[in-house]
Parts: structure tokens; sequence; C-alpha cells
């Protein structure tokens, strides 16, 4: 069927074939469909949306667009977790060398900050050398020594959702369910795990704002895995406040280097341990044990060293990246805090350089928020509510109208 004819099928509501489906796919994939003949389908799927059944299909067909992940036979289960994003999130830092503890292998493909959205990788390399570019052949051998990896996106895997997103971020078509689905999940079923555990934020902060969305996107996306075999769960949490106490690259791997040698932030802690839970058969006094024993925190160093990581600067990542202007914010009254929204401390981090506006953006790993009060803490006036890491003078400015309205003080 040409693909007129498809973009008026889906246009006007009805339900696409899994051939239909399939050759869209891969067409659009070689570049025979042209951008603007995608946009408008998706544009008509964020209208019409796709049944459960046309979901599944489009996710295998992006699956299929390019390579799958394969290891050698007889070795261990491969588990790995996705969250859908949110501030100061950077739980994958401490959750991958946590569960490669076990006898498993925890192959992490991660993306990259964009929005307000930090991004895994871009944390990673505010570590002295570290590569996040590993190849197929190397990154097996890896996990083959030291049970985990966490590199980007190759061009081969999941090229069809590399080209569709990069058209939806510019055609307002992001917010749909069946295309958000079909691209996480084409690309954590690339890499043939055999369990996913999904963080599904909702909140200010985070892309779906709603529990009950956030539920709806979960339970969508568990159907996908499940149909493929893949042992999926997921957790719903909210994202109105920034996880942990920091936002921004170098702050947050030094906060998860808190985390690995047995201390840090209850509810990042708690978080980490939930979802380790979720995938991991170990008990979970046994993966707190884990974060306060030091076995997690070996595990980084081995992941930092295998990805040409300088471990010796693990610890001093403030020092490697040291912004020359760092100031506290403070509390005009006394009081509990109150609100500390996610959404305007992430715009804000953007604004001092920490995240990206496009994709082509430049990160500043030293710039952020760090020593962030909880919702719920008590404060004095003119006590510092966080501090600010910042580049210059004039990005204060900047970003003084939106990190005032930030915080509330009840
Ligand atoms: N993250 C993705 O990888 N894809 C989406 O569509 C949304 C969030």
């Amino acid at each position: 069927m040409p693909i007129r004819s498809v973009i008026e099928k889906k246009r006007d509501g009805q339900t696409l074939t899994t051939k239909e489906i399939k050759s869209l796919v891969e067409d659009f994939t070689v570049g025979a469909i042209p951008d603007y003949q995608m946009s408008a389908l998706a544009m008509a799927v964020f209208f019409r949306g796709m049944s459960p059944a046309e979901t599944y299909h489009l996710t295998d067909a992006m699956i299929h667009s390019g390579r799958i992940l394969k290891y050698p036979a007889g070795s261990p289960p491969k588990v790995d977790k996705h969250s859908t994003g949110g501030v100061g999130d950077k739980v994958s830092l401490v959750l991958a060398p946590l569960l490669a503890c076990d006898d498993v292998w925890v192959p992490m493909i991660s993306g990259r900050g964009l929005g307000i959205t930090g991004g895994t990788l871009d944390k990673l390399e505010s570590i002295p050398g570290f590569n996040v570019n590993l190849d197929e052949k190397r990154a097996i051998k890896q996990l083959e020594k030291i049970g985990v990896f966490v590199i980007g996106q190759t061009d081969d895997i999941c090229p069809a959702d590399q080209k569709l997103h990069a058209l939806r971020d510019v055609t307002g078509t992001v917010p749909s369910q069946p295309l958000i689905v079909a691209s996480i999940m084409s690309k954590k079923l690339a890499e043939n795990l055999d369990r996913l555990v999904l963080d599904v934020k909702f909140g200010s902060g985070a892309f779906m704002k709603t529990k009950d969305d956030a539920k709806k996107l979960a339970q969508a996306m568990k159907a996908v895995g499940e149909s493929m075999k893949v042992k999926t769960s997921y957790l719903l949490n909210p994202m109105d406040e920034p996880l942990g106490r920091s936002v921004g690259n170098a702050l947050e791997v030094a906060e998860c280097v808190e985390i690995l040698q047995g201390r840090g932030s209850v509810d990042l802690i708690k978080l980490i341990v939930d979802l380790a839970e979720k995938i991991s058969e170990t008990p979970r006094g046994q993966l707190e044990k884990r974060l306060k024993d030091g076995s997690a925190w070996k595990k980084f160093i081995s992941l930092v060293y295998a990805q040409d990581g300088d471990a010796t600067q693990v610890e001093n990542v403030l020092e490697a990246h040291d912004a020359p202007i760092i100031q506290p914010f403070l509390a005009k009254s006394a009081g509990k805090v109150k609100k500390m929204d996610a959404e305007l401390i992430g715009r804000a981090s953007v604004a001092l350089g920490a995240g990206r506006k496009r994709t082509t953006d430049a990160i500043d790993f030293a710039v952020g928020f760090s020593q962030i009060k909880k919702v719920g803490e008590k404060v004095e006036a003119n006590e510092p509510l966080f501090v600010i890491h910042a580049r210059n003078e004039r990005s204060i400015v900047n970003i003084t109208p939106l990190i005032e309205k930030a915080v509330e003080i009840g």
C-alpha cells in the first residue's frame, strides 16, 4: 500500500496491518519515505493512537531495523532498567554496578540528556577519560570480564528510532503513548534481555504529569516486553522534586560516589534498592549490604577502568570540574520546604549549561546545584536551600527568576 494511503488510513482512525507497519518502518529506515510523510503519519498516530497489536508490531519492526545484541551460548541472564527520565536521576550509575554484583550481565545502552532530563552518558563522561563509545565486540568482552557495560546507542541499533525520534522532536509528536512505547522498548529489547525493570516517572519534572498516565504508559511497555518474552516489571515514581541532593553532571557523579561508599541521600538509596529488587534474585538486605560493604563501589571502579576512565579521579571528580562560582541560595524565611519544583530546577540547570536545548549543544560538566533541601525539611531564614555552581555571574542572573519560583517555604 502506498505511504499516502497508510497515512490516510491512520488519519481516519483505522488499524494498520502488520505488513503495512513493517514496510513503513523498513522504507523509512532506508530513506524511501520522506520526512514530511513520516511526520504526517506520526501526527496521525498522535491523534488516533494505536491498538496494542499495532504498538507491538511497530516495536518489533523498529527492533529489526537494526542489529540485536548477540551473546555467547550459556552466558548469564541479561538484565537492565530504563527510566523515563527526570531531574537529578542518577540511578543507573549506582544500579548498573550493584546489579552486576549478581551472576548476571548488565548490558546498559543509555542516552544523553535532552531538555530537563539528564543523561547517564553525560554524567559518566565527567569522569576523565570515560569512553561510552565501545564497539560491540569490546562491549561483550567487557561483560565476560566484569558483567557490565554502559555505552551509547550505536548507529546500527534501532536506526528507525534514531530517525523517527529526531522528527518527533521537531513536530510536536513526542508525547504519543504508542510512539513512546515503541521508541523505548525497541532500544531496550534490541539489548536481547531476559529481565527489564522500568522506572516510570510522573509529576512536574516528568513526561507524564499524572500517575494515571504514567501507569498506562508502564502497562503498555510491560505488555510489549512480556509478549517478546522479556520478564518486564515497573515502578511508578514521583518526579516533583529533584531526585537526591544534586543536579548537574559531575555533581551527580560525586553524589553516586557517596552512595557507593555507603553514605548518601535516603530517597535515592531507597529507589535504587527498590528497582534492584524488581530484577535481582538477591534479597533486599543483601542488596543494601552491597552498597555499604564496598562491593558495588569496587564494581563501579572496575567499570570506570574497563571503559578507559581515570579511576583515580572518581573520588575527585569535583576537583576535575570546579565551577568558578559556587554560591548558596538562601531561604528568605524560616519554615518547612513545601516545594522544590523539579521542572524549574531542571530548566535552571539547563540554563546554567548542565543540559542541552538541542542535541548538538555542548555540556558544562561543572555546573548545577548541590545540597538541595528536600520537601518537608526545615530551614531557617538565610540558611542555604541549595548551592549554585555556575560558570559566570550572568548565568546566575538568568536563572534567578526560575529558582525563586521553584521554591516555596510554608
Ligand atoms: N525516551 C525515548 O527513548 N523515546 C521516547 O519517545 C520518549 C522518551
